[in-house]
């Protein structure tokens, strides 16, 4: 990636400026079907702007949107980013992105950081407290929208396993909304629990299981599990890909968003657990 100062047709945050209207395209070999250089959104902690990016592994990692000078961003913090993919190094250029999280004044253990980040950081905070001043944000907003456990009957912000692997699902089950293409260049309005489909199964995950023990935070009771392991490793892989059964036929359509799993952490998201299933144990559908 080219420094942003150097070059007047790059945008402030190194993208290319286009004269028109250019469609963008997947690269034959990339390794995500996102279309976006990045997918732009606000730290539900701090209210800061963060750009999402697609890494190698396909995890997500939130950077700070503006590139810094390499030299003031120590080796272990640099993150530069290539055909739409953030990479966890330098590029060798004077110029590098840092991790959001690395520099979030809501954090509670803040890293030791060198001055000049620190100023920044510093900044960061100060529009927290503007934006806090305004009304604008509310930190952790969609944490504390939850209601208690036992109001829920269909858990806003569900515990789903999928290939193995356990995340938190960003909306109910049934509002998770394919994240490809359509051929109009609009986002799919399908959901990925599509009528006709096999439905994952909610059941009482027991906190007794081996990688639960160390975790106190997490309730003596079971927990509510949305879980899809019973379906085909195909099923699975659309699930956890966030497409809908065309789009997941359609191998070419790019994709419009991140998928939004969040893979479960026990101490960030045990206040997001239910302990019973939801309506009265039967399935939503
Ligand atoms: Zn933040
Ligand atoms: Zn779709």
């Amino acid at each position: 990636m080219r420094p942003i100062h150097v070059s007047s047709s790059r945008h402030w945050d190194g993208s290319l400026t286009a004269p028109g209207r250019r469609a963008l395209r997947v690269a034959t070999d990339s390794p995500t079907r996102l279309l976006c250089t990045a997918q732009r959104v606000e730290c539900r902690d701090c209210g800061n702007r963060i750009d999402w990016h697609a890494t190698i592994t396909r995890q997500a990692v939130p950077l700070h949107p503006a590139e810094l000078p390499t030299a003031i961003v120590p080796e272990s913090h640099r993150w530069h980013v290539a055909s739409g993919i953030a990479h966890h190094a330098g590029d060798g250029t004077p110029w590098c992105r840092i991790a959001h999280t690395t520099l979030c004044p809501a954090r509670t253990t803040p890293q030791v950081l060198p001055p000049s980040l620190e100023s920044l950081r510093q900044r960061l905070a100060l529009r927290t407290r503007r934006l806090l001043d305004t009304g604008a944000f509310t930190p952790g907003e969609q944490l504390a929208a939850v209601p208690p456990a036992e109001d829920i009957c269909r858990p806003t912000r569900p515990f789903v396993q999928i290939l193995c692997a356990r995340y938190i699902a960003a909306r109910p089950v049934e509002d998770i909304r394919c994240v490809a293409q359509t051929v109009r260049r609009t986002r799919c309005s399908h959901h990925v629990l599509a009528p006709g489909t096999t439905p994952g199964r909610w059941t009482l995950a027991s906190t007794a299981l081996h990688h639960f023990r160390r975790h106190p935070t997490l309730p003596k009771a079971g927990i509510a599990l949305y879980d899809l392991g019973h379906l085909p490793y195909s099923e699975q892989l659309r699930w956890r890909t966030q497409r809908c059964p065309a789009h997941a036929a359609a191998h070419g359509a790019p994709d419009l968003a991140l998928a939004e799993w969040e893979p479960f952490d026990p101490l960030r998201h045990h206040v997001l657990l239910a302990t019973r299933l939801p309506v009265s144990g039967q399935q939503h559908r």
